[in-house]
């Protein structure tokens, strides 16, 4: 295993030992990680990736820590952020740059700001860039990868960029492109197996789509932040939707039918503001959130034949821990 002074001799970003996860996601879950590493900027990400990888030490990205269930052991390995050195933006007329550290709702002010439209209707959707875009997150049918013209990724240790087309403008629902998670898996492999450090958008011109005016972009993001404060259970801690929603169907509605909403386990609960929502009352833990996803998936499935589909990341769990629910 690499020792501390190892990763100290080539690294320049912080370094913490032990800390622990619940501090850092949105559900306020997890153990500690063995490492906890923020590098200053894309080259000491670089750098760190490829001295990990040497050493075989397990690594994770952890972003906003919004849409991932830590395990109560924490993480055997690096847990990495890149929050601080790789949070930068900049419109220069034409693309936004942006670090993948960035929070989503600092890209939506800075677009909102320059009258740019293209990411107001995520507004209120908790994550950075790179976590967007690992998720392909999105809100009202659209997605943080409709404008996505270019993303930079570190792979196998190297400085990449990808471009989601080869050249013009960028492709709003161009029937190939819709999927851009789709364009880069068939293009490029699993993007799971790179880290995202930075992403270029080429929003429309300005007045297109009868938008792009500053007062109504801030509307829109105001009233958009209103609705999910109303909808989702935001004053508890969670990790967003638990199941993804199968296509026509909403997973809240299944739970709600089997009698499921605000059902508890431990200190975790489905939310009685939205069933397809995990809340930690406080202290839950991570195999109370595990043993809820398993009553649902068996009562949903009993109920309405569908087999529910985890849309939070599990990170750190153990084969034995995951019998939960793979039993
Ligand atoms: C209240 C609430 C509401 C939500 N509403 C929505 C919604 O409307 N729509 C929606 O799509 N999502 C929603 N989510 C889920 C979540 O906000 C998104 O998935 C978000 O984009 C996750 O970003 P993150 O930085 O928090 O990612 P994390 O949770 O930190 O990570 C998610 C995954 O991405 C990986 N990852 C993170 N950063 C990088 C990187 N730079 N490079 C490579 N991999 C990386 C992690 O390893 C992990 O596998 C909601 C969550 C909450 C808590």
């Amino acid at each position: 295993m690499v020792s501390i002074d190892q990763i100290r001799k080539f690294f320049r970003g912080y370094i913490g030992i032990g800390e622990l996860l619940a501090k850092l996601t949105a559900f306020k879950i997890g153990g500690p990680a063995d490492f906890y590493l923020e590098p200053l900027d894309a080259g000491d990400l670089a750098v760190l990736v490829n001295l990990l990888s040497d050493h075989e030490l397990p690594f994770m990205m952890i972003g906003n820590g919004s849409n991932m269930l830590v395990s109560d052991f924490g993480y055997r390995g690096a847990a990495i952020n890149i929050e601080r050195g790789l949070s930068a933006i900049e419109f220069d007329g034409e693309f936004v740059k942006a670090g993948a550290g960035i929070k989503l709702a600092k890209l939506v002010d800075f677009c909102v700001e320059n009258g740019l439209h293209g990411v107001e209707t995520l507004a209120g959707i908790p994550g950075t860039l790179g976590g967007a875009i690992l998720t392909n997150a999105g809100a009202y049918g659209e997605t943080i990868s409709d404008y996505l013209f270019e993303v930079e990724v570190i792979r196998r240790g190297e400085l990449k960029k990808i471009s989601k087309v080869a050249a013009g403008d960028s492709m709003r629902r161009d029937a190939a492109a819709f999927s851009y998670m789709k364009v880069i898996t068939d293009r490029y492999g699993s993007l799971e197996n790179d880290f995202v450090v930075g992403a270029a958008f080429r929003f429309p011109p300005k007045g297109s789509f009868g938008r792009g005016d500053k007062a109504e972009l801030k509307r829109v993001r105001r009233e958009l932040i209103l609705r999910r404060n109303e909808l989702q259970p935001v004053e508890l801690p969670n990790a967003g939707r638990i199941f993804k929603n199968p296509e026509g169907k909403s997973v809240g509605k299944l739970i709600e039918n089997c009698g499921l909403k605000g059902f508890r386990i431990g200190n975790a609960q489905f939310s009685t503001k939205h069933a397809n929502f995990v809340v930690n009352l406080g202290g839950a833990s991570a195999v109370d959130v595990l043993q809820l996803i398993k009553t649902a998936q068996e009562k949903v499935n009993e109920k309405s034949g569908v087999m529910l589909e985890l849309d939070v990341k599990l990170m750190g769990f153990q084969l034995e821990e995951l019998a939960i629910i793979e039993a």
